[in-house]
């Protein structure tokens, strides 16, 4: 597991995150979410959202 620089996303606090991975730090904050093969459109969004790390598969998109 790799440790993140105290990363403030409210996902981490959460016992059921309704996402596979932090959107700011890319660490898996809920295992149970299986990993979504995501499209480079799909990928496109999550940039306009503005999240550095992808919430359905963890892969960095910045
Ligand atoms: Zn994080
Ligand atoms: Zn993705």
């Amino acid at each position: 597991m790799i440790q993140n620089n105290r990363c403030l996303n409210f996902n981490h606090g959460r016992i059921n995150a309704p996402v596979h991975a932090c959107p700011m730090c890319g660490e898996v904050v809920n295992g149970d979410i299986s990993i979504k093969n995501c499209s480079e459109d799909e990928h496109a969004e999550r940039r306009k959202d503005r999240n550095k790390y992808c919430i359905d598969c963890g892969n960095q998109l910045i």
